[in-house]
């Protein structure tokens, strides 16, 4: 399945189902003889038109239109298969597709720097240097040295450089493997030391107070044969295992001293990181150090584990954030999710080929989407609400929204809850970011009264908690309820963002 989505769509539209549309599908066995690029030809051609602009007719008039891809996602696999690489890193001896390491660096070097990058024309010389070998032989080491199989149809396309341009992908990376690898070793060792028993985790993770975000990602209780066997799994979701690793400092809090918490620790602030939506270069810059440190902390408490090629591809993620932007904007997750739509439908077609009949059938639902001239699904402004109930202060209300500058309140009502792109707000339970103090520290509001202003605007009616400090052993703000009963502000739902619901 090939998927695409339009860089210049709004982020917060952006991971909308609707913005995430139908490239090209084809079965891995019909594919197998002629390999992945005769799809990738077709697609070569489109972008040659748009890289030199395509005249559309809108509204507006004539417009020329161009493009080009930014970024290929996708997991290792599918983006080895793509750009040529060997598939299985496994038997490679260059394991990574953006440095020329070999398995012993791998173990031993943890900053980026080190390494010889990969770049374009060293990667078309390494491909001529294949094509012209005469035998099979040479072909194959020189194959396995350089860890590539093919030259690959994107080096090809218009302005696209298949080296910078195919980001490691941190779903598949860190929440599908750095992330379940570390922690089920290190909670493997505290069990086996005696400093925690699989009940009190268990326990811990059934009786967090998730807030209304992260309810539907709730983490699975670890079974006794999870935590045993000796694969790297711990059996969660993508989406739990970013949870698990949010609540896990607030389950080892008994443990603060002990150094393999530590060591989850500062895999956890990479993850922070690394799926921030908005970063500072000096903050990409403390990802690079971060990472180098937690890798030689991870070498020195797992000497006998080696260093897996996913704990590698963290050290390119800092000049990958440099040059193409947040890695969570390059993530597979929505992407993902398309796929339900195809195979909800793949059971009720016409079998002899599926493809085609998958492929019609999304056409005509995409198609759907334009036949509403008012708004597009991706643009509009989806949002569910709670009961409704009349404001009880309206006086109150409106003066607090003159302040804001609403000058006119033609009509106010008071909601229960709220979803706004894809977040559930409910009153009395959401915290959310009401101002920034002094430049860069938070401060959070309990939402009291959630208010729908003139139809269209919503905001929060904050209780205003006081941030004590950044606690670090638990990897979240500490804030404070205020004793006395203190005045509320307004928050307009667009400026605030939700945030998990901390230590009060
Ligand atoms: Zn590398």
């Amino acid at each position: 399945m090939v998927y695409y989505t339009l860089g210049n769509i709004n982020p917060k539209y952006r991971s909308k189902l609707a913005a995430i549309r139908l490239l090209a599908m084809a079965k891995s066995a019909d594919l197998r003889p002629s390999g992945v690029d005769i799809i990738l030809k077709r697609i070569k051609e489109d972008l040659e038109k748009l890289s030199s602009g395509v005249e559309i007719q809108t509204a507006g008039g004539k417009k020329t239109v161009y493009g080009a891809v930014v970024s290929l996602c996708g997991d290792t696999l599918a983006q080895h298969e793509m750009a040529g690489f060997k598939e299985g890193v496994g038997f490679a001896y260059s394991k990574c597709r953006h440095c020329e390491c070999s398995f012993e660096d791998m173990q031993s070097q943890f900053n980026e720097d080190a390494f010889i990058k990969r770049t374009l024309e060293k990667h078309i010389g390494q491909c001529n240097e294949i094509e012209k070998t005469q035998t099979d032989l040479v072909r194959n080491s020189l194959k396995t040295t350089y860890g590539i199989n093919r030259r690959s149809m994107l080096v090809e396309f218009p302005l696209f450089d298949l080296i910078q341009q195919t980001p490691q992908d941190i779903m598949h990376v860190i929440l599908e493997g750095i992330a379940p690898l570390e922690v089920k070793c290190v909670l493997n060792h505290l069990i086996q030391a005696g400093y925690i028993d699989l009940d009190t985790i268990n326990s811990g993770i059934l009786g967090f107070p998730y807030s209304p975000l992260d309810v539907r990602d709730r983490p699975t209780p670890i079974s006794v044969s999870t935590i045993t066997s000796n694969d790297n799994k711990l059996k969660q979701s993508s989406g739990q295992m970013l949870v698990l690793l949010r609540i896990l400092p607030f389950i080892l809090q008994s443990l603060e001293e002990n150094e393999h918490c530590h060591l989850l620790l500062e895999l956890i602030e990479i993850v922070f990181i690394a799926f921030a939506p908005v970063l500072s270069n000096a903050t990409v810059d403390k990802l690079k150090t971060l990472t180098e440190n937690h890798l030689k902390h991870w070498k020195a408490l797992f000497p006998d584990h080696n260093v897996t090629p996913k704990q590698h591809y963290m050290i390119h993620l800092p000049s990958q954030i440099k040059s193409l932007g947040p890695m969570v904007r390059h993530m597979c997750m929505r992407f993902e999710s398309k796929h339900v739509f195809f195979k909800q439908r793949a059971t009720k077609q016409n079998f002899k080929n599926i493809c085609k009949s998958l492929m019609n059938h999304n056409q005509i639902y995409e198609s759907c989407h334009n036949v509403d001239h008012s708004v597009h699904p991706v643009l509009a402004n989806e949002r569910e609400m709670g009961p409704v109930s009349e404001v009880s202060k309206i006086q109150e209300l409106t003066e607090k929204l003159w302040v804001l500058g609403i000058r006119e309140v033609q009509h106010a009502v008071s909601l229960k809850w709220v979803v706004i792109h894809g977040n559930k707000y409910i009153t009395h339970k959401s915290l959310v970011l009401a101002k920034v103090q002094n430049g860069n520290i938070p401060q959070f509001g309990q939402v009291v009264n959630i208010f729908v202003v003139n139809s269209t605007c919503i905001y929060f009616e904050c209780q205003l908690c006081q941030t004590v400090c950044f606690n670090r052993q638990r990897m979240s703000y500490q804030v404070e309820q205020p004793e006395h009963a203190s005045p509320t502000e307004l928050v307009k739902a667009e400026n605030s963002q939700a945030s998990i619901l901390g230590e009060l």
